[in-house]
């Protein structure tokens, strides 16, 4: 697979992608752990025999996105009243049964609806110095149209490539197996949906290859119906499992030390309530429009707002890392030349897919 060589294209073309968040990805709550500090550093290489089956052995994190918090949260629900949590730890647990099966040891964050704090999560994949950490999410936004599969790796992609394979690997099977191999995908950073310090389950496992899976909406009404089906959660626990096989039977990289090669200032996007709200709907249209205008000088700095509005609005779409890839042209063409330049550099960290 030329993987990383097509990473490389990314990064050194300037020409990367991005997205939006986990509306509800219980990733809420990150911002609270982004003053306590990354976890410790376990860096090193992930490599073991390559002979047999590539699950033999490995150690793997599983993580059911949030949990316990029914009584009093109704942010993270269907309109059929299916939640999240609920739908993860049904495919999560099922997870677990097919790697356990292929003799991998793994290690669930939780196994009941009951609240897990994100650093314990996170350290869970450290401490057990695991092959990987897989953290299963599904997702919701104001646009009850908008399913798709989105996985996020942490911090810059050409300091944690590993993840970035991770992801890859998580995209094309997630698309394959739940969307017939249609549709777009996103792989982005973290740091595209809390852009100052990306989510709190994975800086908390930085230095193990790691992922946050969000296979789909349930804020899609069909979507929602697919998801209280065993056999559908099943399917998509297997569309995992083949990718952690992809995964492991590719050598990677050793993960770098954070922000040891690139920093970049965070971009603000809209917190996760605003983008639930119906002005946010409108991230497509005023991403087509914004693209549209810009062929005229005359219309650059309406197309310039619409393009920022619609990545503000939904900052991890599959068309977010173009809009930016936008953005960085019309600035450059406005004389802004640096400020363009540090746009294409995180559109090459943060976005790798569509
Ligand atoms: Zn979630």
């Amino acid at each position: 697979m030329n993987l990383l060589k097509a990473l490389m294209m990314t990064i050194l073309c300037a020409f990367p992608i991005m997205n939006q968040s986990d509306a509800q990805d219980g990733l809420a709550g990150d911002a609270q752990l982004a003053a306590a500090g990354s976890a410790s550093q376990h860096l090193g290489p992930q490599e073991k025999p390559q002979a047999g089956d590539p699950l033999d052995g490995r150690v793997i994190v599983v993580d059911p996105g949030h949990g316990g918090t029914a009584e009093y949260d109704d942010f993270r629900v269907g309109p059929a009243g299916e939640r999240e949590e609920w739908i993860n730890l049904r495919v999560a647990l099922k997870l677990r049964e097919m790697l356990q099966k292929r003799n991998a040891k793994v290690i669930m964050t939780r196994t009941e609806d009951v609240e897990v704090e994100l650093a314990e999560r996170g350290q869970l994949a450290v401490g057990n110095e695991a092959d990987a950490f897989i953290s299963v999410h599904h997702n919701a936004t104001a646009d009850p149209e908008v399913n798709f599969p989105i996985v996020y790796f942490h911090g810059n992609a050409s300091e944690n490539q590993a993840s970035v394979m991770l992801a890859r690997a998580m995209a094309d099977r997630m698309k394959q197996y739940l969307f017939e191999g249609t549709g777009p995908v996103s792989v982005v950073s973290d740091h595209t949906i809390f852009p100052a310090a990306g989510t709190g389950v994975l800086r908390n496992s930085y230095g193990i290859p790691g992922v946050i899976v969000e296979a789909s909406f349930f804020t899609h009404p069909e979507e929602e119906q697919r998801l209280r089906d065993p056999d559908y959660n099943r399917l998509e626990a297997e569309a995992y499992v083949m990718a952690l096989e992809d995964f492991f039977f590719q050598r990677h990289p050793d993960i770098l030390e954070k922000y040891s090669t690139v920093q970049l200032p965070p971009f603000e996007v809209f917190q996760e309530a605003e983008r639930m709200e119906p002005a946010a709907k409108r991230w497509k249209e005023d991403y087509l429009e914004g693209m549209r205008l810009m062929d005229s000088d005359a219309d650059l700095e309406k197309a310039l707002e619409l393009l920022t509005r619609s990545v503000r609005s939904f900052p991890d779409s599959w068309v977010a890392g173009q809009a930016h890839a936008a953005r960085a042209e019309i600035i450059e063409r406005l004389g802004r030349k640096e400020e363009a330049e540090t746009i294409r550099r995180r559109v090459a960290e943060f976005y790798i897919v569509p």
